[in-house]
């Protein structure tokens, strides 16, 4: 990766991986390799199966990459790190702690006080919009509410990147709208270097700097696309149309 800063953001150097699997082996991925510098928004797309959760599992330390490796502002990745915060497609919440309980979680190992952290807490749950239900439990919040939670609790540590596997991916569409609105926001407001990871095309256009487009059998990557359209970005602008037909016909293309 030639001509890439390795001091700040993410570097994908040349990972691979393969499932042991029962049959025959399986090439999740091959030679990936990408960069997202800090403070940037990329967004991973591609079809089902290509790869994508493998690599959000190898880039937050979940996995173990085959070959190659993963640096974090120039630190290879070697396991889960508070450098990170995560969010799944699934909320992860704790069902018996509340709101405020699950977003200062990761702080509990922090070395904080207990007044820091409370600020802290505080000052997440004001940038989602819940210190109203600071108090309440996961069983009572909708899905949106539940994946804001998640995005406090990721930030909550303060971390250089949040990494997002298809966190949106649960909700309505128009829940999905306002959350990526509010995820913008967040990123503008607190600087991130964000890695998000979806299936939907038209979200990759709505959020990202550049899209990384992955092709599957073996997972790789197929082509960047920069996504040079100002924000707030509209979905009836020419625009955003055709960066959307762009990165539907590199996922349809033949290998
Ligand atoms: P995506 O998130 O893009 O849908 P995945 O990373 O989940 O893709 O899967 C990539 C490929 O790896 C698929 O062929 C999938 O069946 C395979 N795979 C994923 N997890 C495992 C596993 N734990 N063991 C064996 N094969 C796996
Ligand atoms: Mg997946």
């Amino acid at each position: 990766m030639a001509g890439v800063s390795d001091d700040s953001g993410v570097v994908v150097d040349r990972v691979g991986k393969t499932y042991d699997g029962d049959g025959d082996p399986v090439r999740a991925l091959d030679d990936v390799s990408f960069s997202v510098e800090g403070g940037e928004f990329v967004c991973l797309v591609g079809p089902s199966g290509c790869g994508k959760t493998t690599l959000f599992r190898v880039i937050a330390g979940l996995a173990d990459a085959t070959d190659g490796e993963v640096r974090l502002d120039g630190t290879p990745v070697t396991g889960p790190t508070t450098d990170m915060g995560v969010v799944f497609q699934e909320y992860h919440l704790f069902p018996w702690l509340t709101v405020e309980e699950n977003v200062g979680f990761g702080l509990e190992r922090s070395d904080r006080s207990a007044d820091e952290r409370a600020a802290r807490v505080d000052e997440m749950l004001d940038l989602v919009g819940l210190g109203e239900f600071r108090g309440s439990y996961p069983k009572s919040l909708s899905g949106g509410m539940k994946q804001r939670v998640a995005i406090a609790r990721a930030l909550a540590v303060d971390p250089d990147l949040l990494l997002m596997d298809e966190p949106f991916g649960a909700v309505d569409a128009q829940t999905r709208e306002m959350l990526q609105r509010e995820l913008l926001d967040v990123w503008a407001s607190t600087g991130k270097t964000v890695l998000f990871v979806t299936h939907d095309v038209a979200e990759a256009v709505t959020l990202a700097d550049r899209i990384v487009v992955m092709a599957a059998e073996p997972g790789r990557v197929r082509e960047v696309v920069d996504v040079d359209v100002d924000r707030p970005r509209e979905r009836g602008d020419p625009a955003f149309g055709e960066r959307v037909a762009r990165v539907r016909e590199l996922i349809g293309a033949r290998p």
